[in-house]
């Protein structure tokens, strides 16, 4: 809860960045923080990935990389581009004829990985096509992928290479006046992309888009990725981001807004606080909170909702809740706003708890 916390003397003012529009999402200039993610279909697999693309929208995601590897990922793009309710982002490696079909098939921004996408000249030629449709460019800097002209800094200063290999690659567009641009830099180290980040921003007012890369399983991945955006994002730094999960990718747009919410920078969903549990549980709490999450799910985000396993703690923190549970033996105690409201039998609680959720939309 910050409403009783000065959020300034937590997290420093957004840095001000140059505005980039992504389809009809701004990003930059003030805009929100931004919640994407990336399909992990085949992309040239229409249905699947149109699925997916709504799962992700539904969830929140904002905008919606899909990956545009063959030539049956660019001709499906028309179609999604059409169908997809977010802007759509083309991800582009090796080949920078799939980056011209994007654009033609109507993609929002572009993805490119500076360290692949080969000569000078083919980047100017997206760049100048980009620039014809209007679209913004993203520079993927990977530390993984990084051009092999960077090997010998990025041995010794791995967040210095990720830096220069954007500074570069913003020139060669810069050469052709194209600015409308977002940077990201990313490595699987948290370290590395919050020295790469705070870096690239003490020097620049281009967006950037902030990612662990290969962060890892749902545990790691949010850990590693959480532990280095909190960092940023606290400084004012970032403006788009994806947790990057070997998971189900709607657990990645989840996982954003929880971060951003906590963090006091968007409004996510509303709050389940659960107790951890200890020897005088009384109810499986685990479960009970996520019968309750999924419940709150479209409730507004400002709604508190306590799951106590026991009564020693239930009155206390229903004092700060809109709707406080706590377990006891046979009986539940419900409480609203700080005071208990009924004694319910324990086999009533799914029916109670559809009704007192309800009542709070
Ligand atoms: S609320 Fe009860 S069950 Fe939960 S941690 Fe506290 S004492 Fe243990």
């Amino acid at each position: 809860m910050t409403e009783n916390i000065d959020t300034t003397r937590v997290t420093a003012p957004r840095r001000p960045t140059r505005r980039v529009n992504v389809g009809d999402m701004t990003v930059g200039d003030g805009a929100p923080v931004r919640v994407q993610s990336m399909t992990t279909t085949r992309t040239g697999d229409y249905d699947a990935t149109i699925d997916q693309i709504r799962e992700l929208a539904t969830a929140g995601a904002e905008i919606v990389r899909v990956t545009v590897n063959d030539n049956a990922a660019a001709d499906a793009l028309p179609r999604l581009v059409a169908e997809s309710n977010v802007p759509l982002v083309a991800d582009i490696h090796f080949q920078h004829t799939l980056a011209l079909k994007s654009l033609v098939a109507g993609v929002a921004k572009l993805r490119i990985n500076p360290g692949n996408i080969g000569s000078r000249d083919k980047v100017r030629e997206v760049a100048r096509a980009a620039q014809d449709h209007n679209v913004p460019i993203r520079i993927g800097v990977n530390k993984g992928s990084l051009h092999k002209r960077y090997d010998a800094q990025a041995a010794k200063d791995p967040a210095g290479a990720m830096v220069q290999s954007a500074l570069d690659e913003l020139e060669v567009l810069a050469a052709v006046d194209f600015h409308d641009v977002i940077v990201s830099l990313k490595s699987s180290e948290p370290m590395e992309v919050i020295e790469a980040c705070r870096r690239f921003a003490e020097i620049s007012d281009v967006p950037q888009h902030l990612g662990v890369t290969e962060a890892g399983t749902l545990q790691a991945g949010i850990s590693r990725s959480v532990a280095a955006m909190s960092v940023l994002l606290g400084e004012g730094i970032g403006d788009t981001i994806r947790i990057s999960l070997a998971a189900d990718p709607v657990e990645e747009v989840v996982a954003a807004f929880h971060m951003l919410q906590a963090l006091g920078l968007r409004e996510g969903f509303a709050r389940v606080v659960a107790c951890p549990t200890c020897g005088r549980v009384e109810v499986d709490v685990v479960e009970l909170a996520r019968k309750v999450e999924a419940l709150a799910k479209d409730l507004p985000p400002d709604r508190v909702i306590s799951v106590m396993g026991c009564i020693v703690n239930g009155p206390g923190e229903a004092k700060a809740a809109d709707l406080g549970i706590a377990a006891g033996k046979t009986k539940v105690a419900i409480y609203r706003k700080g005071e208990l409201h009924r004694n319910i039998d324990k086999a009533d609680l799914d029916t109670v708890l559809m009704e007192e959720i309800e009542l709070l939309r």
